[in-house]
């Protein structure tokens, strides 16, 4: 087995180890309709529009419905 030449300096090795949290890092960007963050190719969290066009009926409780409970 070929092992390694010299040992890694501790910055080399932290910087390499550092990386990791890049993996879970999603890509967010800005809802061209309301501005809150979304995720890519999903339908916007908040005001459900997605590609211009209301892609998901956001359910919100309204006053009368809160009344006729
Ligand atoms: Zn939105």
């Amino acid at each position: 087995m070929p092992n390694p030449k010299r040992k890694h300096t501790r910055s080399r090795r932290d910087l390499r180890r550092y990386q990791a949290w890049k993996l879970d890092l999603v890509n967010l960007s800005a809802c061209p309709n309301c501005g809150a963050l979304k995720k890519p190719h999903i339908a916007c969290p908040s005001c459900g529009y997605y590609k211009g066009k209301v892609a998901v009926v956001k359910k919100e409780k309204t006053k009368k419905q809160e009344e006729n409970k």
